[in-house]
């Protein structure tokens, strides 16, 4: 008899484990998710850059699963004739105090096996990026820009061709584990299912909740806003400009990215949001789960001092021209747009610390993915492979 599993989450992360699930067991898969559309939540509203793997320490899951979900991407891209552009990437360090890590950048990234880095000084990168300023740099000529949400969707379509499906406006609202199998509540309907993969985002906690798997992490959101550059300001820059990232805090800061549509965007910013869905800043809907969680106030107190220049970013204009002038100092507050925004799905642990690496657990017949922030829409492909080797063998 053919195994059934259900997938939450029709994010590139929830499709992708579908479609990996289909073709290497031959499963038969259902995709549930809340809303209208797929890619609806963080897999739609990113920065759209096919990270290298500068970043990431060696030996983690995130190094390994970036790297080969850049080749897995990059051949299903050209398979498909989806978008994928190698525009390539610059970490700019602006003051001689920044070298230290932008060296050890450098090394970083050769350890994880990236193609091509090269460490510029003050001219060299002005020929790659000639409106960038800076003492030094780091080049990943390789760094690429896709469109997450037309791969999504063409993972969707891979699914439904594989024999699954893909029900949309499927709110998973109870999941009970029985001696046979898995049963879910979405859409006043009762499914059934041998095994059960949850990749809900946002929404992690609540279905971990329903499967009676709390476990000691929480997802706190953080929201990532965005300026558009107007007009022929966008084309001061060529491909993706970066600052020195802060190593005690897993968002890269705000960087000047080029997509694939030609909008230059200026972000994100990472800001405690009081939603798990809080794109607005007035969004406070889950303000008591959020500060309920002791590893919130512990991780506030801290990163208060990044915290406050986030917050102060997020009310101010000028904060985020200040970040992006520090790169490409001609642009002027007329060239900024405000645009929208993404929220960040982080785990954080009760004593506060984010969660670096991605996290996924394994409790009987459910999977459950407890981590999966940037670089996971990169790595995709990769995560789905390593996650369907997670799922328990099928024995009726
Ligand atoms: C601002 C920002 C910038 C980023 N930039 C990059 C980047 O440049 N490169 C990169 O690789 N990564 C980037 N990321 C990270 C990347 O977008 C995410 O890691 C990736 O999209 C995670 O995919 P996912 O499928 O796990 O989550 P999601 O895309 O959020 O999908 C989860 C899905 O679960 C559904 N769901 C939740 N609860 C339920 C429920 N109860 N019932 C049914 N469905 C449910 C939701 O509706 C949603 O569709 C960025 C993220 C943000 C927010």
């Amino acid at each position: 008899m053919t195994e059934k599993i259900g997938v939450v989450g029709a994010g590139i992360v929830g499709l992708a484990v579908a479609r990996e699930l289909a073709m290497a067991r031959g499963a038969e898969v259902t995709v549930l998710d809340k809303e209208q559309q797929v890619a609806a939540h963080q897999t739609g509203h990113n920065s759209g850059v096919v990270h290298a793997g500068l970043y990431y320490p060696p030996g983690s899951l995130k190094a390994r699963l970036c790297r080969e979900g850049v080749a897995l991407l990059k051949d299903y891209c050209a398979r498909h004739a989806l978008p994928y552009d190698e525009v390539g990437k610059l970490v700019v360090a602006s003051t001689r105090a920044e070298w230290p890590l932008l060296r050890a950048l450098a090394e970083r990234a050769r350890a994880n096996g990236v193609p091509g880095v090269a460490e510029l000084d003050a001219l060299g990168l002005r020929e790659v990026e000639p409106h960038a300023v800076g003492v030094a740099a780091v080049h990943s000529p390789h760094t690429a820009i896709t469109d997450f949400a037309a791969v999504a969707r063409r993972l969707a379509l891979d699914v439904t061709e594989l024999g699954g499906s893909v029900r949309l406006a499927h709110p998973v609202r109870a999941v009970r584990e029985t001696a046979s199998g898995v049963e879910v509540l979405a859409a006043g309907r009762r499914l059934a299912f041998d095994r059960l993969v949850v990749c809900a985002g946002l929404g992690t906690d609540a279905v971990a909740a329903m499967a009676g798997r709390r476990g000691d992490v929480r997802i706190v959101p953080f929201r990532g806003e965005y300026y558009a550059l107007t007009g022929a300001a966008r084309e001061l820059v060529r491909g993706l400009i970066y600052p020195v990232p802060d190593p005690r805090y897993p968002f890269l800061g705000v960087h000047l990215t080029r997509h694939i549509d030609g909008e230059v965007l200026v972000g994100p910013n990472a800001v405690l949001a009081l939603a798990y869905e809080g794109y607005g800043r007035r969004d406070v809907a889950n303000a008591r789960q959020i500060l309920g969680w002791p590893g919130t106030l512990r991780m506030a107190r801290r990163h208060w001092r990044t915290g406050l220049r986030e917050v102060h970013g997020s009310l101010s204009k000028g904060a985020f021209l200040r970040a992006a002038r520090r790169y490409v100092p001609e642009l002027t507050a007329a060239d900024l747009r405000r645009t929208g925004g993404g929220v960040r799905a982080q785990a954080v642990g009760r004593d506060g610390r984010l969660l670096d690496d991605f996290a996924v657990d394994v409790h009987g017949r459910v999977v459950l993915v407890r981590n999966a922030p940037s670089p996971a829409a990169t790595s995709s492909l990769a995560i789905a492979r390593h996650i369907a080797g997670l799922v328990p063998a099928f024995v009726r």
